[in-house]
């Protein structure tokens, strides 16, 4: 992780939002020497409470006047569905020339939703930090969560080079790895890569609760044959979820259309017992796994490294 020997890249960075992402911005922009002064705010007490007790942050306040005042950087970690309420709070207190950006992982639906609420002289940056666990709440947040992931910058019209500047400084030192294109761009590419991998653990998982208890129990008990990697996706937080699918509608509908017409395709093979397009179909799928790990973004280790549980 680069070091505070490079200097700060703002003096004072306002997080807004203390959960899985906020905390996790809070511990790496400290530990980097990413800004001089890490302020976290929230709406929850509780979650303010939290941050004090778990050392997240240098100042942890839900007086947005004492939290924004000063600020160069500041960033939504809110639900999708929250930005407009939260922007618009945070609004009268941002001052002429402090950068807002958030994390939120859908970008045409913030831009909606934030753009109104934007007071003269303040720039927004749409980012989206490609990283991330099924936990949520301050208590997830970790320093090395952003390394060698992605952050993607979605600039929209009005966003000044000098603020795309900052974030891209910001989110390199934090330890990732930064890209720049549209949100439309982004809401279509992560629907695919994301959002329909979400939809699609959420429903297996949902089958297998809809079989009786004898089954259900078979299923835990036997979950390492494949069905264990799609409870750890569809074990990732309601809130977040719900939002995304309701903020992406259209893209996530594009995308279900594809793949409900090559899951069709699929069963056909099946049902024909056509096993030389299946092997061909996944002569195919098992190339993108390997190109994947070949581009750093998943290990190569059987069973995703995991430790296997004691023999017997
Ligand atoms: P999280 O753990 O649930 O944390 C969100 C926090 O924001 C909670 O503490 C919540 O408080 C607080 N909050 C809600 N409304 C607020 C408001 N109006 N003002 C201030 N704070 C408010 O969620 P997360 O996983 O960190 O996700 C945050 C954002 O990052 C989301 O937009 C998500 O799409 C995006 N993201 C998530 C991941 C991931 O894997 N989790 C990855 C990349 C990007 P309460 O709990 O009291 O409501």
């Amino acid at each position: 992780m680069p070091t505070h020997d490079a200097g700060p890249i703002t003096e004072r960075v306002v997080v807004v939002g203390m959960g899985l992402i906020g905390g996790s911005i809070a511990l790496a922009a400290r530990a980097t020497g990413a800004a001089t002064t890490v302020v976290a705010l929230d709406v929850s007490e509780a979650v303010m409470a939290r941050v004090r007790e778990l050392g997240l942050a240098d100042v942890a306040t839900g007086d947005m006047a004492e939290a924004l005042r000063g600020a160069g950087l500041v960033i939504l970690c809110v639900p999708v569905g929250a930005s407009a309420a939260a922007a618009a709070a945070l609004a009268p207190h941002l001052e002429p020339g402090t950068v807002l950006s958030d994390t939120g992982s859908v970008k045409s639906s913030v831009v909606t939703q934030v753009m109104p609420q934007l007071p003269a002289g303040v720039t927004f940056v749409p980012a989206h930090p490609i990283a991330g666990t099924e936990f949520s709440g301050p208590d997830a947040g970790l320093a090395s969560l952003f390394q060698a992931r992605w952050c993607i910058l979605t600039p929209i019209d009005g966003t000044t080079p000098s603020a795309i500047a900052l974030l891209d400084a910001f989110w390199s030192r934090l330890g990732a790895r930064v890209a720049v294109m549209t949100p439309e761009h982004h809401d279509r590419v992560l629907a695919l890569t994301s959002h329909l991998p979400h939809m699609i653990a959420y429903n297996i998982v949902g089958t297998a609760t809809d079989f009786g208890d004898e089954t259900q129990s078979e299923v835990i008990r036997f979950s390492a044959s494949g069905f264990r990697d799609f409870t750890r996706i569809a074990a990732s937080d309601p809130v977040m979820w719900r939002d995304i699918f309701l903020h992406n509608r259209e893209a996530v509908l594009e995308m279900f259309e594809r793949f409900s017409t090559d899951l069709s395709q699929l069963e056909g093979w099946i049902r024909d017992g056509d096993g030389d397009a299946l092997l061909a179909f996944f002569t195919r799928t098992r190339a993108i796994r390997r190109s994947i790990v070949a581009q750093g973004q998943d290990t190569a280790m059987p069973d995703f490294g995991r430790r296997q549980p004691p023999a017997g």
